[in-house]
C-alpha cells in the first residue's frame, strides 16, 4: 500500500457545480438597486383574520402566526441591504423577540380602555429600545422601509383577509412607534458606541469567565445598569451583559459570563475569549437601583450564577456610603462550587454590618465530572439547598422590602412569580426584562 495521502485539497480544481452552490445563496438584486419580492407568491393557507377582533387583536394574532420570523425575515432582507447585516440568515431568534414586544404593545394598548398611563408605558418602552438601537447607527429611511416590510408581510400573511382597517391600524401604530424609537435615540448622550479591549480572563468554574476590560473612553453608567456589547466571537451579535464593578474613570470594567448550552454568543465567548481581545460596548441602559430615598427601606437581593453581577455592582456602589439600608442577599446557583464569587461577597460582609449573605445550591453536593473547585468560605447563615425561590419564600412575603432579582429568565419568572403569590407586591419588585 502507498502512504502517499493524495494532493492536498487545496489543489484539487473548483468544479463548475461549487462555485454555482456557493453563489447561489448571495442575492445581488439589493446591491444593483432592483427591488426583488420575495413573497410574492400568496400563501396556499393564509392566516386566519377575525373579522370581529378588534383590529390590534388582530395584527397581534398575524405577527403570533409560526411563518411571521421566517416571512418578515425574507422580506427585510429584500428592503435594503443594510438589513442584511442586522438580519442574518438565522434572524429568527431577534424577531421572536420583536414577536414577544409587538404582542405585549398591542394588547397593552387594546386593553388600556382609556387608561393614558398604559399608552405611555408603550411609548416609554418604545424609547427605551430606540436608546438602545443608538448603536446600531440607523437612519429614518431603516425605520420606513422596517415599516414597509412589516406591511407587506402581514398583508401577505393574511391574504384575502387583509382590509383597510389592518392597514390604517397598522400605520397609526407604526407611526407611534417609529417616532417613539427614533426619539429614544435622539435623547442619548455620549457615544454611541466605546471600544474596550480585554486585559485579564478568569476562569472561576468550567462554564463562567470573568472578562475585565479597559475601555477607550471612561462609560459612565449606574450601579445596577447593563450595557450591551459586541464581540469578535460571534460577529454581528449584540448580547446584553451587566458590569459587576461600578464605573471608574480608569475605565475598568469587569463582566462576568457564563456559557448558556446552545447560545449564540455565549459559548464561544466563554471558550473563545483572550487577552488584547477587542470589545465594543454600546451605551448603558437599565433601571435597576437602590432606593436610597430616607427613612431606608431594608432591601431584598436575590441573584441566581452570573446575575450576581449587577447586584455586586450595586453592593460595591454601597460601600462608599456611611450609612445603607439592610441588604440580605440570597445568591443561588444549582451546585455548590457554582457560587464562584462567594469570597468576594464574604469579604464586602466582613466591612459591611448592613449585608447578610444567604447561599443557595439546589444540589447539596458538586458532580464529580464539574472539576476542581475553589474552597468556599464560611458565611454568617448555613448554605441552604433548593431553589432560591424556594429558599426565599420559606421566610414569608417580604412585603415590607424592595426587592432586586437578577438571574437567567427562567429563574426571574420562578422567583418574581413565587414572590407574587407569597404576598410581596408586585411593585416593590424590580428586575431588568430578558
Ligand atoms: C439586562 C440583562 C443583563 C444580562 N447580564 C448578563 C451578565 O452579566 N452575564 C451573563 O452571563 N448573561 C447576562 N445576560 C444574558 C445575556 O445577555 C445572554 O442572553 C446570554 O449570554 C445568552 O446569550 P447567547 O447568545 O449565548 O444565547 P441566546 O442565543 O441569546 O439564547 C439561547 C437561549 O438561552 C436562553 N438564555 C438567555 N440567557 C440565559 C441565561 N442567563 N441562563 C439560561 N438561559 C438563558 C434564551 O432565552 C434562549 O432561549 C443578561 C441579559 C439581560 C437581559
Amino acid at each position: 500500500m502507498s502512504d502517499d495521502p493524495g494532493p492536498e485539497p487545496a489543489d484539487e480544481p473548483f468544479h463548475d457545480h461549487d462555485v454555482e452552490r456557493l453563489v447561489a445563496d448571495i442575492d445581488l438584486d439589493p446591491f444593483l438597486g432592483r427591488r426583488h419580492d420575495p413573497l410574492a407568491e400568496p400563501l396556499d393557507e393564509p392566516a386566519e383574520v377575525g373579522a370581529q377582533a378588534p383590529p390590534l387583536l388582530a395584527l397581534r394574532d398575524l405577527i403570533a402566526d409560526d411563518r411571521f420570523p421566517e416571512l418578515f425575515a425574507r422580506a427585510l432582507r429584500a428592503a435594503d441591504p443594510d438589513f442584511r447585516e442586522l438580519f442574518p440568515r438565522d434572524a429568527t431568534p431577534v424577531l421572536r423577540e420583536f414577536v414577544r414586544a409587538m404582542t405585549w404593545a398591542f394588547e397593552t394598548t387594546e386593553y388600556a380602555d382609556g387608561d393614558r398611563s398604559k399608552v405611555e408605558e408603550v411609548v416609554e418602552f418604545a424609547r427605551h429600545l430606540g436608546a438602545d438601537h443608538r448603536k446600531l447607527d440607523l437612519a429614518p429611511r431603516h425605520h420606513q422601509r422596517f415599516g414597509e416590510a412589516l406591511t407587506h408581510t402581514l398583508r401577505h400573511l393574511a391574504g384575502r383577509g387583509w382590509d383597510d382597517r389592518l392597514e390604517t391600524t397598522l400605520a397609526t401604530a407604526y407611526r407611534v412607534l417609529s417616532t417613539a424609537l427614533q426619539q429614544g435615540a435622539a435623547a442619548g448622550e455620549g457615544p454611541a458606541r466605546v471600544g474596550a479591549t480585554v486585559v485579564e480572563v478568569l476562569r472561576p468554574t468550567r462554564d463562567v469567565v470573568v472578562v475585565r476590560l479597559i475601555s477607550d473612553v471612561m462609560v459612565d453608567y449606574h450601579p445596577g445598569q447593563y450595557l450591551s456589547v459586541l464581540t469578535p466571537y460571534s460577529p454581528g451579535v449584540w448580547r446584553r451583559l451587566s458590569p459587576s464593578i461600578p464605573a471608574n474613570p480608569a475605565g475598568q470594567i469587569e463582566f462576568h459570563i457564563r456559557d448558556v448550552p446552545g447560545g449564540a454568543l455565549s459559548g464561544s465567548l466563554v471558550r473563545g475569549v483572550g487577552v488584547g481581545d477587542r470589545w465594543v460596548l454600546a451605551r448603558p441602559l437599565g433601571l435597576l437601583e437602590v432606593d436610597r430615598s430616607e427613612p431606608f427601606r431594608d432591601v431584598l437581593m436575590i441573584g441566581g450564577g452570573t446575575g450576581i453581577a449587577p447586584l455586586r455592582c450595586l453592593l460595591l456602589d454601597m460601600m462608599r456610603h456611611g450609612q445603607n439600608p439592610r441588604v440580605h442577599l440570597f445568591y443561588g446557583a444549582r451546585f455548590p462550587g457554582d457560587l464562584y464569587d462567594l469570597p468576594t461577597l464574604v469579604d464586602l460582609a466582613a466591612t459591611a454590618p448592613w449585608l447578610t449573605i444567604q447561599p443557595v445550591a439546589e444540589e447539596d453536593e458538586d458532580p464529580w465530572w464539574a472539576g476542581p473547585r475553589q474552597e468556599l468560605p464560611r458565611t454568617l447563615h448555613r448554605r441552604q439547598t433548593g431553589t432560591l425561590v424556594e429558599a426565599v419564600t420559606q421566610w414569608g412575603s417580604w412585603a415590607d422590602r424592595q426587592v432586586i432579582v437578577s438571574g437567567s429568565p427562567e429563574m426571574l419568572r420562578a422567583t418574581v412569580r413565587g414572590l407574587v403569590a407569597a404576598g410581596t407586591p408586585r411593585e416593590n419588585i424590580s428586575f431588568d426584562r430578558p
